[in-house]
């Protein structure tokens, strides 16, 4: 008999990038609770097993968040 294993949440983590190389943009990426490897996640896809170790994950409860502009990097600071 398979032991059922019990899905884990994963641990959303906000980050910030360049997006179109000048607008800063917050972005939340979603880690695997136990490896931390970053779940390439959104609203559209949800992987049921981490690719990397194999826990397994619910979504269930997850908020989606958009991606949210923050401003413009300024020219020349790159
Ligand atoms: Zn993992």
């Amino acid at each position: 008999m398979v032991k059922k294993r019990k899905a884990r949440k994963p641990i959303a983590r906000k980050i910030t990038y360049l997006k179109y190389g000048f607008v800063i943009t917050e972005h939340e990426n979603h880690h695997c609770p136990r490896c931390n490897h970053v779940l390439n996640a959104g609203p559209l896809y949800q992987p049921r097993y981490c690719d990397q170790c194999g826990q397994k994950l619910t979504f269930a409860g997850i908020e989606w968040k958009e991606d949210r502009e923050l401003g413009f990097a300024r020219e020349g600071c790159l």
